[in-house]
């Protein structure tokens, strides 16, 4: 399939990441949101960073204008009537997820793949939400979505070949290297990341060694760029704690009961970078 136009729905922190990375990619982007000011303040993100590729000598500001020229923004999702493909982004609730999916169903061209950026919900669910099951696959980014290479590729279980190969392409000409994974909770990134975030959250809460300790280890012997608490920290404890609830409550496996610390901490609204405390201290 030719593939000229996409559409992003949902500009939030991986939306407009997103939308970057398809328009940097010379794609059209038509980028949907719910209020004009989160559409001002995801053109403004994507602005910021691509002035830091520019400092980087990654892109140059004609780069950026032609880039920022191909995406178009709006409220009205019938914006999208015309995609040759589309992704959705929008928050990790089943129901406005599952909401907006058959929206989308409604308005696109029938023969148009969806992908959801979803870490958490069946590929195969959001299928059957669907009159085109073996259209549908999971498209998952990693945050910074321009900077970050890995897109997980999953498969549902009526996911066509096709339909596969068609995003396995597209995920290459981003330039992003792509990783087919099996419909499976927590896909490969959470299922392996989460639960290493988790174990050492138990080392803390027994007091084997202090949060500073734990990450040393991690970062100076394990060769990781951070530390799994500094890295729970920057990504929520409350998106930990539900990522480790998925995994807990679908695999069904007890190996995966999320620390009691990280439930208490939430709790307590500790919640890493975004509320000032986690395992560390931040600045507001
Ligand atoms: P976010 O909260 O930053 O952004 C979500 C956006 O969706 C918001 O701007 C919201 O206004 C918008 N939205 C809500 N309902 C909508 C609707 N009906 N139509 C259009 N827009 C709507 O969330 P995020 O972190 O960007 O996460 C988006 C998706 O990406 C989730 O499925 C999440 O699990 C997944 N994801 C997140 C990360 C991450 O690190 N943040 C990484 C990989 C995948």
């Amino acid at each position: 399939m030719d593939i000229k136009k996409v559409g992003v729905v949902g500009a939030g922190t991986m939306g407009n990441g997103i939308a970057h990375a398809f328009a940097f990619s010379k794609y059209e982007v038509v980028l949907i949101d719910v209020k004009e000011e989160y559409l001002e303040r995801a053109l403004a993100t994507i602005s910021k960073n691509m002035d830091r590729q520019i400092k980087k000598g990654i892109i140059t500001e004609e780069d950026k204008q032609q880039a920022l020229s191909r995406i178009k923004t709006g409220t009205d999702l019938n914006l999208i009537k015309d995609v040759d493909f589309c992704i959705e982004a929008v928050v990790e609730n089943k129901e406005i997820k599952r909401e907006t999916l058959k929206n989308i169903d409604t308005l696109t061209r029938e023969d148009i793949i969806l992908a959801s950026n979803t870490s958490t919900i069946s590929i195969t669910e959001i299928g059957g939400w669907t009159r085109r099951a073996s259209q549908v696959i999971g498209m998952h980014f990693m945050n910074p979505v321009p900077v970050m290479k890995l897109v997980e590729i999953i498969k549902g279980m009526a996911t066509s070949d096709e339909t596969y190969k068609t995003t396995d392409e597209l995920a290459k000409s981003l330039g992003k290297t792509p990783v087919l994974v099996n419909d499976s909770p927590g896909f490969i990134s959470n299922r392996v990341l989460m639960p290493m975030i988790n174990e050492a959250i138990f080392a803390y809460m027994e007091g084997v060694a202090e949060p500073e300790a734990i990450d040393t280890v991690m970062k100076l012997g394990m060769n990781h760029p951070i530390g799994p608490l500094a890295l729970a920290d920057l990504i929520g404890l409350d998106t930990t704690l539900y990522i480790m609830e998925v995994l807990y409550r679908d695999l069904g496996d007890p190996k995966y009961r999320p620390c009691p610390l990280l439930r208490k901490m939430v709790s307590a609204g500790w919640l890493g970078r975004k509320s000032g405390k986690g395992f560390y201290e931040y600045n507001k």
